[in-house]
């Protein structure tokens, strides 16, 4: 059985650069507590070794003594982060810049007169940044239907969650000039969101069997086990190697093996280690 890995595959520099900050500043806390708003990527095992290492992940402000507290990737919106000024936190910005670029166009844009749509899952903390940044002149949409049953509007300003389906998005994007009598459209679905696709996609196509390793709760990694599964039927998302099912790999001369932006390199390692060893049985 031969086990190609994807070029494309595991942390992305967001989060490579979010968890450098992270252990920066527990050396410069001095003993005070350093947390981070919510989870700092969607992955267990990252999580686990960040707590184990006293930087805990925190959902509500008021519950904790306060101490450093580091903004994750996704961003969060200008009131949490007030709040969180107020309360004396010291804030550590890890948001990606690719995220905060957006923040920057859409606040651009609202300046501007523009009605300000985002294309993404409302209830993901990076959506819920964005439409901090802007309030009420903000709209979420995630499916065609939506677009089509817009209003319409003198000028419209679409921007996309980083970490959206990029075929997803094109066919949404394509029904949204209709609708205003302005439309800019801006595709700020992130470079390492589209390369991780793009190599799962081909190597999907060419394996037996694909499997995507990275938490259940991280947007990119469901993203990637979604491209896989619409030309390989044989994809699985796996968090933990017990996941591994050995039928999956029956008859199978090739194994593609691809990761969510969240997922560590020596998470990966140890998956293909096990399906090494499927592979012997
Ligand atoms: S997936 Fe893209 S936007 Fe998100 S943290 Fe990584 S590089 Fe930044």
């Amino acid at each position: 059985m031969n086990i190609i890995i994807a070029d494309k595959a595991g942390f992305c520099f967001g989060v490579k650069r979010a968890i450098r900050m992270a252990y920066e500043e527990l050396e410069k806390a001095n003993g005070r507590p350093v947390y981070t708003l919510g989870s700092l990527v969607h992955n267990p095992q990252v999580i686990e070794k960040l707590e184990d290492d006293k930087i805990k992940s925190i959902e509500e402000l008021d519950d904790y003594p306060v101490g450093h507290l580091l903004i994750r990737t996704h961003g969060v919106s200008p009131s949490t982060r007030k709040r969180a000024e107020e309360l004396g936190y010291k804030i550590v910005d890890a948001t990606c810049p690719l995220v905060k670029k957006i923040h920057t166009i859409v606040f651009k844009l609202k300046e501007w007169g523009y009605k300000i749509l985002v294309i993404g899952h409302s209830s993901h903390p990076e959506v819920e940044g964005i439409v901090g940044e802007v309030e009420k002149d903000c709209k979420v949409i995630d499916s065609v239907e939506d677009a089509k049953s817009l209003e319409n509007y003198t000028k419209l300003g679409v921007v996309v969650q980083t970490t959206a389906l990029w075929s997803k998005f094109r066919e949404i994007a394509g029904h949204l000039p209709e609708k205003a009598q302005e439309c800019r459209i801006f595709n700020t679905i992130c470079h390492a969101t589209i390369e991780r696709q793009d190599t799962a996609l081909k190597l999907a196509k060419e394996t037996g069997v694909m499997i995507i390793v990275g938490g259940k709760k991280s947007s990119n990694t469901r993203r990637l086990l979604e491209i896989c599964r619409s030309v390989n039927p044989n994809s699985h998302q796996v968090e933990y190697t017990e996941e591994l099912q050995p039928e999956w790999f029956h008859n199978v001369e090739e194994v593609g093996v691809t990761a969510g932006a969240s997922t560590p390199d020596h998470i990966i390692r140890k998956i293909v280690e096990n399906i090494k060893n499927i592979g012997t049985i």
